[in-house]
């Protein structure tokens, strides 16, 4: 069993072996959606789960303040998802013009002078762009699934 680090552990006890059965200390009310489920009924933010009647409103505000804070702190990391997705497709036009260079400086004698870099520099090219094709294919796909949801 690992830890339970989890703050709402202090208003809860696990019943039985499973995680997701868990009884307020308050109310002695069991939830079954695990230790979010609990703080929400805690912090008596409703929707999920029933509002604990025995939680003091201070309690309950200090837990409706953590729970909105872990919400901002998802949407933070949501965020810079996208920026790291907005700079490899930039990176990607990048060796897509790269590219388009070298093959027709090869065609020419002054090529072979620089032959040997552009090897490498062209081996260096093909890894990135393996290891950006599955970012970039999640992005792109990312990217159809929201025109669509647009209706476009
Ligand atoms: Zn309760």
């Amino acid at each position: 069993m690992g830890p339970k680090t989890d703050i709402g552990w202090d208003f809860g006890d696990m019943v039985g072996e499973n995680r997701k059965k868990i009884k307020c200390k308050l109310c002695q009310v069991v939830t079954t959606g695990g230790i979010t489920r609990l703080k929400q009924h805690i912090a008596h933010i409703s929707g999920e789960v029933e509002a604990c009647k025995k939680a003091p409103k201070g309690i309950s505000v200090m837990l409706r303040k953590y729970l909105q804070e872990s919400k901002t702190a998802r949407e933070l990391m949501k965020k810079r998802k996208e920026t790291t997705i907005m700079s490899i497709r930039e990176e990607s036009r990048h060796i897509h013009d790269v590219d388009t260079e070298s093959s027709s400086e090869n065609d020419d004698e002054q090529g072979s002078r620089y032959a040997n870099k552009e090897y490498l520099s062209q081996m260096e090219n093909k890894q990135l762009r393996n290891a950006m094709r599955e970012s970039r294919k999640q992005a792109f796909d990312e990217e159809e699934r929201m025109r669509y949801n647009d209706g476009i």
